[in-house]
């Protein structure tokens, strides 16, 4: 056995993708730009098919590519491959047009990403599938009794976007194995460092590489991992689709990605410290992040997960929506926008939007802990929340 075998993830993530047919002698394969390959003869173009390593037309990718695609896979024991999207939402909405057909109905978690419950709402209804939400805190149990003729997937996002109830992924897992459905995972908030989706018994696990991967806030794109039985279809549909992500972003993400495991360990740091103190603040109601013993889906955390990552939210008391707003608006080290997983700090008023389950009905703000002084974080929210 080579000891390339049996590599931890940190390991991984600085060998991932750096074949020597790749890169040559550079540390990392370059930036490899164009749209057409040139062919030694008819034969050679006829003979070419698309894949890792296999120079076809731009669309399928180059070395650039090839390398994150494949240090991403590594992430992943159990994965067959990677298909890289140019956004999260694209890696999503690619997933679900490879494994819904009209006819179709999806269970989709109650907490999903916003921008996902659109495309369902709007798009996919439009082609005959039908998405059904389900409670985020539903048991494996309570999820099977949903289950009708024509459930084809389960979408799974967890911990929730924007409110953080962590779900029994590998309990849904095994339920939708059994019942023949494929489950669909957005694994952003953990990244495969804290929640090796696939080895859990995900089939298709997605990852905004906008958010952690990329980590600098300067791209957008979204990948796919798979399992041998779905990935082929997936990254065709994406071909399929016309989706291609430009060399320069696939290479500023595998730069990002060498980084991840160290800054997921400062998030996940500097993130409990400011929780942390958070909860002991007066003015601050219900603490949403998974990692504090009261937050909902804190044991199946503990259970399931190998950290936490730097992104919560809070609720306050006695505030209005307009007051939240203050409170967001006198931040001064943080700065007000979408996204996240930088290395800057961020924070956005947040209200969710829930058709089943409990409503949250305080206001929300939403941060994202970057990599800065975590004592200078809580010194900008306690100016904030002290006026
Ligand atoms: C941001 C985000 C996405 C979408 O990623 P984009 O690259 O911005 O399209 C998907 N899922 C979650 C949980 C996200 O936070």
């Amino acid at each position: 056995m080579s000891v390339a075998d049996s590599t931890r993830p940190d390991t991984r993530l600085v060998t991932g993708g750096r074949r020597k047919e790749w890169r040559g002698r550079l540390v990392s394969p370059p930036v490899e730009r164009t749209s057409t390959i040139l062919f030694d003869s008819v034969a050679d173009m006829r003979q070419r098919k698309p894949g890792l390593g296999s120079y076809a037309y731009g669309l399928q990718g180059t070395a650039s590519h090839w390398a994150l695609a494949e240090a991403l896979t590594e992430l992943e024991p159990g994965a067959a491959g990677t298909a890289l999207l140019p956004s999260g939402l694209a890696a999503i909405t690619a997933a679900m047009l490879a494994v819904l057909s009209a006819g179709d109905e999806v269970l989709v978690v109650d907490s999903v990403y916003g921008p996902t419950r659109i495309f369902c709402d709007k798009i996919l209804s439009g082609f005959g599938i039908a998405a059904r939400y389900y409670d985020p805190l539903a048991t494996p149990e309570a999820l099977e009794s949903l289950v009708g003729e024509s459930t084809r997937a389960i979408l799974l996002e967890s911990p929730g976007s924007l409110t953080f109830e962590v779900q029994d992924v590998p309990g849904i897992c095994a339920m939708a194995r059994r019942r023949g459905l494929t489950t669909i995972l957005d694994n952003t908030w953990a990244t495969p460092l804290l929640f090796p989706a696939i080895a859990v018994g995900v089939d298709i696990s997605i990852l905004a590489v906008s958010k952690h991967v990329g980590g600098h806030s300067d791209l957008l794109m979204g990948a796919v991992t798979a399992t041998p039985e779905w990935f082929e279809r997936i990254q065709h549909t994406a071909w399929d689709l016309g989706h291609a992500v430009s060399p320069d972003d696939a290479w500023l993400a595998s730069r990002g990605l060498r980084t991840l495991g160290v800054r997921l360990r400062q998030h996940e740091h500097s993130g409990l410290a400011v929780a942390k103190w958070l909860d002991a603040h007066a003015a601050v109601g219900t603490m949403l992040h998974p990692a504090l013993p009261d937050c909902p889906g804190h044991a199946l955390w503990q259970r399931d997960f190998r950290g936490s990552s730097g992104l919560f939210a809070f609720s306050l008391l006695n505030a209005d929506r307009k007051a939240r707003d203050a409170v967001v608006d006198r931040l001064q080290l943080f700065g007000i926008g979408y996204s996240w997983g930088g290395f800057e700090s961020l924070a956005i008023p947040v209200d969710p939007v829930r058709t089943v389950g409990k409503q949250n009905s305080q206001p929300l703000i939403r941060l994202h802990i970057g990599l800065e002084d975590a004592d200078d974080l809580i010194a900008d929210l306690e100016q904030a929340l002290s006026v």
